[in-house]
């Protein structure tokens, strides 16, 4: 029997899909006997990413390798969609498109899923930065030693943030921000929030404290709203990887960002508190997004900038001014990082 860690991610390895970037070095033709066994071991493993590096292109990994490395049974295809399904785990594509499910979660890729002529590959980007992370969040690198957990109530002060309804953004993303800190430290957790009153802060000054106070995670949390009253639910963002577009927006920005070196740690964070928050609280899953706001493409650590609903919508407005809605999402965030700090690079028993 699988247990409840395997269970969640699966024996996968991304081994075969990385090894084609491995230089042999000079002393190749001086190394021991051993070396020369571990490379003949590896051989096979060197042989199925050398076809499947040569199948795809340097910059996308085909399905079936993805499927290989992760030990999906052969996908199953229609018009629209290709499905990976295990014991462990699901990954749905869309023919052309860069939204994803993962486990029923909509995670937005950096580049769309391509299907043609009996062909299906991913970026590259997609599978080390987004895929890998969210299956196998043992692989990013672990929260350094500060442990620090800074959260960021969004606006403040002469910035009163969106409003509808009678709701007003700072007042109520302040209250979040503290009931999470609340149930981190509850949980062993250092906090730190960037704002503890009704202040002005500006973005820089946000992301300076941070790093100021090193933090080990960044989580902005901010509420959200929108000429058409219908839209609801809830967002995560994350920074787009270098040179790619954000989900919703045509510039395309090629700079590399310090938000950047995170890459994969920002994808992991956000799946453990996205998924946290929509199991915790009632709301509509509008997915893990991607996009360059300052706090989270300038952070000095893995960040993430949620979006807690819809101030402009008639239903979330009425749960928001409830204090145990808003006690609600607090608690997923808080739950979704603490899952965080128990995965991310620690290998599962
Ligand atoms: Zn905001």
């Amino acid at each position: 029997m699988p247990n409840a860690c395997q269970k969640e991610y699966g024996p996968g390895w991304a081994a075969a899909i990385r090894l084609p970037r491995i230089r042999i070095p000079c002393s190749y033709y001086t190394m021991h006997a051993a070396q020369t066994k571990t490379i003949l071991c590896l051989a096979p493993i060197i042989t199925v990413a050398l076809a499947a590096w040569l199948e795809a292109g340097p910059e996308r990994v085909s399905i079936d390798a993805v499927a290989r490395s992760y030990g999906y049974p052969r996908p199953h295809v229609s018009d629209t969609s290709l499905t990976l399904r295990s014991n462990y785990s699901r990954l749905e594509f869309t023919h052309g498109n860069r939204r994803m499910l993962v486990n029923g979660i909509v995670v937005m890729m950096n580049d769309a899923f391509i299907y043609e002529s009996d062909k299906a590959s991913v970026a590259r980007i997609d599978l080390e930065t987004v895929i890998n992370p969210v299956l196998r969040p043992q692989d990013v690198d672990a929260p350094r030693a500060s442990r620090l957990v800074v959260i960021d109530p969004g606006h403040g002060g002469a910035d009163g943030g969106m409003s509808g309804n009678g709701l007003q953004e700072k007042g109520l993303v302040l209250d979040i921000s503290r009931r999470v800190s609340d149930r981190l430290i509850g949980s062993g957790l250092p906090v730190r929030l960037t704002r503890y009153g009704d202040h002005s802060i500006s973005l820089g000054e946000r992301v300076r404290r941070a790093k100021r106070w090193q933090a080990a995670i960044f989580v902005s949390i901010h509420i959200n709203a929108a000429d058409n009253r219908n839209a609801a639910g809830f967002e995560t963002y994350v920074v787009p990887a270098k040179g790619f577009y954000s989900t919703s927006s045509k510039k395309l920005d090629l700079r590399s960002y310090p938000g950047n070196r995170f890459d994969a740690e920002n994808t992991a964070l956000a799946y453990q508190v996205h998924r946290s928050v929509l199991s915790n609280a009632p709301g509509a899953d509008r997915g893990i997004k991607r996009a360059r706001y300052v706090v989270i493409r300038d952070a000095p650590c893995p960040a993430i900038l949620i979006e807690c609903g819809f101030a402009s919508n008639p239903t979330e407005a009425r749960r928001l001014v409830r204090s145990d809605h808003r006690a609600r999402i607090a608690n997923g965030i808080a739950k979704g990082i603490v899952r965080y700090y128990e995965v991310a690079g620690k290998e599962q028993p």
